[in-house]
């Protein structure tokens, strides 16, 4: 008897039609998967059926690890670890689809983490499929003007291309969240905004959304001291909010300070 651990945010998918409809999104046959967080392997077997190539899963808890190594023998590889500290470009020299129910805690870290390593000519994915809940699930698929556009949007498409498949009630899981969850499906861009360093995008939208009710006068000056020529360029209006503004004049605007 498994008993489920908070500390891991360990919520365990058991509605089968939720399942059935996660390994229906992509076509999983003789393609790479690697499956984070699997827990007790629900939707483990699922993806087993489609007939994988190869099957990674990365899991934390080792107790876990241990039940999924009886159920499936070697028809999966498992490694006991900690998805944030592992280098999933080193694990296979093919392209993986990706499948994570993360726990909530860690959900935006290893987003960000894949967003930051992901260089343009190497993907070391072709799709992530994840579930979040829902209410960072709608921050990361808001478009601008929304109340909850904001960072994580902007960061997220820099390089990905995100579409929302369904909600999902938290009644599908055991033990039962607190609060509802969204499968999002993720594909890298082609093309991105090539950075000096990805840290300035992360200041800019952290100073530009550290009021996001207030102007955009005050953090503009802060990061460009009144310049005008990348107001004209970019033709800001300083009475906006920071909401107003499209993801991409936020990348134009982190190229703007990178040459200043
Ligand atoms: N995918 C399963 C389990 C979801 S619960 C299902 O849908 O039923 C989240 C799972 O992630 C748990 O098994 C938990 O032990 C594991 N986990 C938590 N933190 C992790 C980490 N940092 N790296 C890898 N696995 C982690």
């Amino acid at each position: 008897m498994i008993r489920a651990k908070k500390s891991l945010g360990q919520n365990f998918l058991i509605d089968k039609n939720i399942l059935k409809k996660i390994v229906s999104i992509i076509k999983i046959k003789n393609k790479s998967i690697l499956e984070i967080g699997p827990g007790t392997g629900n939707l483990t077997s699922y993806i087993l059926e489609n007939c994988p190539k190869k099957f990674f899963v990365v899991e934390k808890d080792r107790n876990l690890s241990i039940l999924l190594k009886k159920k499936f023998e070697d028809k999966i590889t498992i490694i006991n670890g900690d998805i944030l500290k592992i280098n999933e470009k080193n694990l296979y020299n093919e392209k993986f689809i990706v499948f994570g129910n993360l726990p909530y805690n860690i959900s935006t870290e290893i987003l960000a983490k894949w967003i930051l390593n992901l260089d343009d000519k190497n993907f070391w994915f072709d799709s992530l499929i994840l579930m979040f809940q829902k209410e960072v699930a709608d921050r990361i698929i808001s478009k601008f003007n929304s109340s909850k556009y904001g960072r994580l949007s902007i960061l997220t498409n820099w390089k990905l291309d995100v579409d929302k498949i369904c909600d999902i009630k938290s009644s599908s899981f055991f033990p039962k969240p607190k609060v509802d969850s969204s499968l999002l499906l993720f594909k890298p861009k082609k093309i991105f905004h090539q950075f000096k360093n990805p840290k300035n995008l992360e200041k800019i939208t952290r100073v530009f959304f550290n009021q996001r009710r207030k102007k955009l006068k005050k953090p503009f000056n802060i990061l460009f001291k009144d310049n005008t020529e990348v107001l004209n360029s970019l033709k800001i209006d300083l009475n906006l909010r920071p909401h107003n503004l499209s993801q991409e004049i936020y990348y134009k605007l982190t190229k703007e300070y990178e040459k200043l």
